[in-house]
Formats: structure tokens, sequence, C-alpha cells
């Protein structure tokens, strides 16, 4: 029998271990983004094009690599900042595996440029998958650039594997705000293309808040600082009324590694306890500082776990911090207290400022009459019978039930349609049944670009986060298409100033809402512009779950959906109706 194992090729096993570290643009990011930090930069530029696929560069003012460490930097399990099993447990650097750069170079074309302060000389060294290509001196600033082109240009099936590049920028972004968020006193820039994505100047981290997610922060933010034993707890929480629809701005740190733990998100969540509508989610950038000795961070190679050995202390302390933030500690020395007591007054003078701020004045003007309806239902072929008979039905003196041509239809409670039909009665739940005509329409427009534009009374303007910005801008054409009209107002401003009937004067909270909505699609369905935008909007816009509506709109809203090609579901597949059987019906009675 011959011998049959054998020891793999570094270069093999690198890519392998690439498989781990570096799944897509925003890995490679994170990686060098958290070495610059370990070199100690503070300004680090990162350079992105065609989202990180064609090129991503980063350049700090760390202390530099030597020309024999730039080549050791390379190789796997190479590192600088552990030398011993125990300092394991004693972090105090992002990076310890000594893997990143190896891997990178091994599924990249890689070029380090590098110069220590007391050489005059830097050093240049060219890597692709794995081998290196030259090294030669080369005066350059002191500090690091790594440049990495065409990731994964030897392994096609990964390549092909990444997303679009709105979803790739993405989570890029999500990085940059990640290690941004968490050493606001280092300056970040973050360059797509021609575009600069962010310019964060050194700062407290107050202000990086806003620097990152624009001035609407400014006054809603709470500050918490609260220490207990072995852990601290500080950084800020958005008042309830900044809350989202969505969850995409939370953040936990933990020594200034971001992290995720659905347990500790509980613990802040029940800090907020009795203040947020349902379905919201508060903003909060939360730091622990602990003892090392006290976590691990060696859970997975893409580091975003973390075990704390004494989660449920971390747990007390962050929720006591959110609570004091939130000012109920003043009114309620004891934990445990509920939270609604006297809460009007204590958040009243800044909260009914600040809702009005943040707003605008549209959210009070919801309204639910016959032309808004018109407007919502406009373009929709009205029911056919031309002239209904209107007749009451005895014992049903509260709601509108009428026969008109030859079925009974009704709004029941507020929140759904009944309507007799040949097999039984049809139960259609009004705010899906909306979805759905909604959705159909605006795809429809969206493909013949035909939007159905309504002048508004007062144009508006609208501040973004620069990411959220530059989001906007390149769905400008999309937005026209439904019916829209946006024009660039400034750095991170858009200017409303016609938008689709159907929005009906909630405009803001409904630009404000798809963009959220927007992003959580993008990153959990990779959906196509239009559709997303389409589904999206049709959320925002429909009716609601509880609007009382008048005839004309329950026969519109009945003859929309059933000209829809797909009527039983929403478009994203919840049931839109069922039939409650007349044979079951008498079933139950014979029995
Ligand atoms: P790790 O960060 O886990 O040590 P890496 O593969 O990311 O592993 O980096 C290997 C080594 O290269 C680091 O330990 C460090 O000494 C050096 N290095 C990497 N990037 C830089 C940089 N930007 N500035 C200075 N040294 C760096
Ligand atoms: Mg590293």
């Amino acid at each position: 029998m011959q011998d049959i194992i054998r020891l793999l090729p570094d270069s093999i096993a690198n890519q392998i271990a690439a498989g781990e570290v570096v799944q897509r643009p925003a890995s490679v990011v994170k990686e060098l983004v958290e070495n610059s930090l370990d070199a100690g930069a503070d300004d680090i530029k990162v350079i992105i094009r065609d989202a990180g696929k064609q090129l991503i560069q980063i350049i700090d003012n760390g202390k530099g690599m030597s020309p024999t460490d730039a080549r050791m930097s390379i190789e796997r399990h190479a590192t600088s900042k552990i030398s011993s099993a125990d300092d394991l447990f004693a972090l105090k650097t992002m990076g310890f595996r000594g893997e990143a750069l190896a891997s990178i170079a091994a599924v990249a074309q890689v070029e380090i440029k590098t110069r220590q302060k007391e050489l005059e000389l830097g050093t240049t060294l060219l890597v692709e998958g794995s081998t290196i290509k030259k090294q030669e001196p080369e005066s350059c600033p002191v500090g690091t650039s790594v440049s990495v082109r065409n990731l994964f240009f030897n392994i096609p099936a990964r390549r092909n594997f990444l997303k679009g590049n709105p979803v790739e920028l993405r989570h890029i972004i999500d990085e940059f705000i990640h290690l941004s968020l968490s050493h606001p006193a280092v300056a970040f820039m973050l360059v797509h293309g021609d575009e600069v994505i962010y310019d964060l100047q050194p700062s407290k981290i107050g202000q990086r808040i806003v620097a990152l997610f624009g001035k609407t922060y400014q006054q809603q933010l709470a500050s918490c600082d609260e220490e207990a034993g072995a852990v601290r707890v500080s950084g800020f929480v958005g008042r309830p009324e900044l809350a989202r629809r969505t969850r995409s701005e939370q953040f936990l740190f933990v020594n200034n590694r971001y992290f995720r733990s659905n347990y500790l998100h509980h613990a802040v969540m029940s800090g907020f306890e009795g203040l947020l509508p349902d379905g919201s989610f508060p903003f909060y950038a939360l730091f622990l500082d602990v003892d090392p000795k006290q976590i691990d961070v060696n859970v997975h190679p893409a580091k975003t776990e973390v075990k704390f050995i004494d989660e449920r202390t971390v747990y007390t302390v962050i929720r006591v911090a959110v609570r004091r933030a939130l000012g109920l500690h003043q009114i309620t020395p004891a934990l445990d207290f509920s939270a609604n007591i006297n809460l009007d007054q204590q958040l009243s003078g800044g909260q009914v400022q600040s809702k009005a701020a943040f707003f605008g004045e549209h959210q009070f003007r919801v309204q639910k009459s016959n032309a808004d309806w018109e407007k919502l239902f406009g373009g929709i072929p009205q029911h056919t019978a031309a002239q209904p008979t209107q007749q009451e039905l005895p014992g049903l003196p509260e709601q509108q039930a009428v026969r008109a041509s030859d079925r009974i239809r009704f709004q029941f409670q507020d929140q759904f349609i009944i309507r007799e039909v040949s097999n039984g009665l049809m139960v259609i739940d009004q705010q899906a049944a909306h979805e759905r005509v909604l959705f159909d329409r605006f795809l429809s427009r969206m493909k013949s670009g035909s939007g159905n534009a309504q002048q508004m009374l007062f144009p508006m303007t609208l501040d973004f986060s620069p990411a959220d910005f530059s989001l906007m801008v390149g769905m400008i054409p999309e937005f026209e298409k439904l019916g829209f009209k946006v024009e660039v107002f400034g750095k991170a401003t858009l200017l409303f100033s016609a938008a689709p009937a159907e929005t009906a004067s909630r405009e803001k909270e409904i630009i404000e809402g798809l963009l959220e909505q927007f992003k959580v699609n993008v990153e959990v369905l990779d959906l196509p512009v239009q559709e997303n935008l389409a589904r999206t909007l049709a959320k925002r816009a429909a009716v609601k779950r509880g609007q009382r509506l008048g005839m004309e709109e329950v026969d519109a809203l009945i003859s929309g959906l059933f000209s829809s090609n797909n009527p039983g579901f929403t478009p994203d597949g919840r049931p839109t109706f069922f039939i409650f059987e007349s044979n079951r019906m008498a079933e139950f009675f014979n029995q």
C-alpha cells in the first residue's frame, strides 16, 4: 500500500483559510482597517472601486512595517500581536490570528507600500495568489497602504457568488460604520469611485454619531454611563421618538470591538420598555469596557460573536444604563418599577419639540377622507354596479352593509371587508389587499415610466446621512418613474416637489420609511431595485388596519384586488383573503 496523505501547499491552505476570513469585499475592509488601528494610525482612508470588486485600498499613517516584516505579514500565522497562549486572554488589539493578510493575498492581487518613520525608504511588495511577484525599496510616506485588486480573481465561483454592487457596498458601509463609531478619535474617510461617502474628523463619540447618521440625531441622543463591578457601559441611546421601523442602527461594542448578541440586545430593549410604539427599534451605540480576561472573542473567525463569562451582570448593567439615560431612574429608583409612571412629565418638553422636528408637520395630516381615497385608488376601474341601490340590513346598524348589484359587502371592525361570494363569505384583510393593489400599480408604472405625479403644495427638503444620501441619489430615476420629483439640493439634502398621489400628504413619513425598508429588502432579499421600491412603497402607502373605509373605498379595493394577476397574496407572500364556505357553516349547525 502506498502512503497517500500529503501536506497541502501553503497557497492552497491559505485559500481554504480565506474562505473563513474573506467572505466578501467588506471583510477585506474590516481586516485591513483593524490592522491600521492596531498600528496606531489616527488617519485612515478607505478607497473603493466597483463596490470593492475592482479595488479596496486602505491608507494609514500608522507605524508601518520593516521590509522583512512586510514580507512576513503575508505568511499564515504570522503576527506581531501575540506571542503566547496567555496573550489570547488579554487581547488589546483587534487582530491576533495572523491570518488576514495571508488569506487576502491568497485570493487577490495585493500591493503593500509601507515605511517606518525611522527609515528613509519604504518598501513596496507585490503579491498575487500567495506568490511574491516583486519587492523593492520605494520612497513613500510613513505608514502603510494596502491595495487589494480583483478579489477572488483566481476563484471564479466565489467571485460570481458576490452580490450586486448596492449590496456589497452596503456591507462595506456597515463595517466602516462599526469601525469609525468605535474609534471616534481617528479621522476616517470612505471614497467610492469619485464619491466621498464619509469624511470624518477626529471627534467625540456624540459628534461622530451625528457625522455618520445625520443632523437629526443631534438633539435626540441620551448619553449613558454606568459602572458596576467589572463592567462599564457608555455611549448613547436614541430617544424613543427617533426609533425606526427597522432594526438597522443598533450597535454594541466590547472593548471597542463590534459584536452582535441577541441576549444583550434584549437588555437594551428592556430598558426601553413601555416607551416604544410596537414594531419600532431605537437607535443605540453602547460601549462595554470589561477586563479582557472576562471575555473570549475567539468564537468565530469573523469575530462578531463574543462570549462573556458573566453575561447576566452585563445584561443588568446595560438595562440600568439605558433606563437612567432615558431619565427613568430619577422617578423610579427601583429597577423593576413600571416604566410608564409619570413618563409624560419626564419626557415632555424635549419630546414634543423634537417629535415635531423629526416627523415634520406632515405626520399630523394623515386623514382618510373620501377625497384622499379617490387619490389612493385613482385609475382603478370603478365597481361595475352603475347605480348601487343602498339598503340597510337589519341587525347591522353600525355597518354600512348594502346590496350593490347582487352582492353584500361591508367593512367589519375597521379592518376586514366581508363580501358575499357564490360559495360563502369572503373575508378580505384590507391592509394586505391594498398592498397588493398598490404594488401591481407601482410596478406597472415603473415599467412603463408613467408616474402619476402630484405637485406638492410645499416642496419639501429632506436631510440624509451620507450613506443614505448616496443610496437615494442612485435611485432618483426610479423614484421619478413612480411619480416623485426629486432634485439634489445640497450635500446630503434632496428636494421633493411632487409625489405619487397615493402618498396622500404623508410624503415625509413614507419616503423615510421607504428608505429604511428598502435597505432591509436589499440585504435580506437582494431584490431588483424596481420591485423593491414598488413593494416598499406599497407597504408604506397602504391603508392600515383600524382605518374606517367608505363604501366606494370598499368597492374600489375589491375590484382593484381582483383585477390583479395574483390577488391571493401580498407581494411578500401574506394571504389577502379567505372564504368561509357556506357548506362549512351548514355543517356546523347540522352536527
Ligand atoms: P493580525 O492582525 O492578526 O496580526 P494580519 O494578517 O492582519 O494578522 O497582519 C499580520 C501582521 O502584519 C500584523 O501582526 C502586523 O504586524 C502587520 N501589519 C499588517 N497591517 C499593518 C499595517 N497597516 N501597519 C503596520 N503593520 C501591519
Ligand atoms: Mg489583522
